[in-house]
């Protein structure tokens, strides 16, 4: 069955019309389900209740299981279990520019990056619309204040989910929806140029990171095979040009391997290879797992690292480090119940 918070206004005007009645229904629902966040059809009070008795029939209201929650400092991990038994997680961090959501847009993953914990579980499944909506939605219930903002950076590869995150953010930042500044949400991919061209033409002002972590092909070959199939010299240039058409500022995202990808000649390298991109790095201090090999680079390499990227004038940042006591940092979140 079909669940109420993966339709768009679009798709409820649509319904609602489909069936003989009136677009406005649509809208009058939306603020119910996200101005007021009503959990029955039956606190509906301005649409006739064969009219909502009809669309329960087709929609479900009903939300997921929060089944576990971790906190730590600044930083909060939730498991949910979805209606089929499987389970994902999402991260809510607390900056002083507001609260922060990272949700996950898939069970599983296939693409296979060596460092990353949550892509040891091969993709099961697509997440719907409905399951990333309501990621953001019971959080934000729970603790009692806005989400300001939303990294689509958790399980998955959310490039390989293409049409359901679409409709995730058109759902998230309609006003009548979740309202959230297109500028205010992210989206990661690890380099799906053909996807990357397609949304150069989506109209919101979406952020876009690309998982990067490595300046070579021969070296982004042996920690993510997605680079076998869409080498630098594709993502690069498919990256310019999604720059030029859309004006935007991308941010590439990389994670130091401690004596894979941190020597200072990396850095050189990353340094050349951006060159005349308008970019942020954001450098990311590797959170070890005891599934994983990689270790950590120390902080004074780090430092070194960074250095040589400001002296090549790139905008860097190393990025605030959250969650690594519960396993909620970067690339550490699983999509099974059991390992937890
Ligand atoms: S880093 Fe992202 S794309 Fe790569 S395996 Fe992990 S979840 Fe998948």
């Amino acid at each position: 069955m079909k669940n109420v918070y993966g339709c768009t206004l679009e798709d409820l005007e649509e319904y609602f019309l489909g069936i003989g009645s009136k677009k406005f229904h649509a809208m009058q629902l939306f603020s119910w389900l996200y101005e007021k966040r009503i959990e029955s059809y039956s606190e509906v009070t301005n649409i006739k209740k064969e009219l909502l008795d009809a669309l329960e029939k087709e929609y479900s209201i009903e939300r997921l299981k929060i089944v576990d929650i971790q906190e730590d400092t600044d930083v909060c991990k939730y498991l949910f279990e979805l209606f089929d038994g499987e389970h994902i997680e999402a991260v809510l961090m607390r900056h002083d520019y507001g609260n922060s959501i990272c949700i996950s847009s898939q069970v599983g993953c296939n693409m296979g990056c060596r460092f990353c914990e949550s892509g040891r579980r091969k993709k099961v499944r697509n997440l719907e619309t409905y399951e990333m909506v309501l990621q953001l939605l019971m959080i934000e219930k729970l603790l009692g204040e806005r989400i300001s903002h939303v990294v689509v950076m958790g399980i998955g590869e959310p490039f390989d989910n293409y049409d359901n995150l679409i409709h995730f953010f058109q759902i998230i930042n309609h006003p009548k929806g979740l309202a959230i500044g297109a500028r205010h949400i992210t989206v990661s991919t690890c380099g799906l140029v053909p996807k990357i061209e397609e949304f150069s033409d989506f109209p919101l002002q979406i952020n876009l990171a690309i998982s990067l972590h490595a300046p070579t092909n021969e070296l982004r070959d042996s920690i993510m095979p997605i680079n076998k199939v869409y080498p630098l010299d594709k993502l690069i240039p498919t990256i310019k040009r999604y720059l030029d058409k859309t004006n935007r500022r991308v941010t590439f995202e990389y994670i130091l391997l401690k004596d894979i990808n941190d020597s200072c000649e990396c850095a050189e390298e990353l340094a050349h290879l951006i060159k005349g991109i308008n970019c942020y790095v954001n450098l990311i201090p590797y959170n070890e797992t005891n599934n994983l090999e990689f270790k950590r680079t120390n902080t004074i390499q780090i430092m070194r690292f960074y250095d040589i990227l400001k002296k090549n004038n790139v905008n860097v940042t190393i990025r605030k480090e959250f969650g690594g006591n519960i396993s909620a940092a970067c690339g550490q979140l699983r999509s099974k119940k059991e390992e937890l």
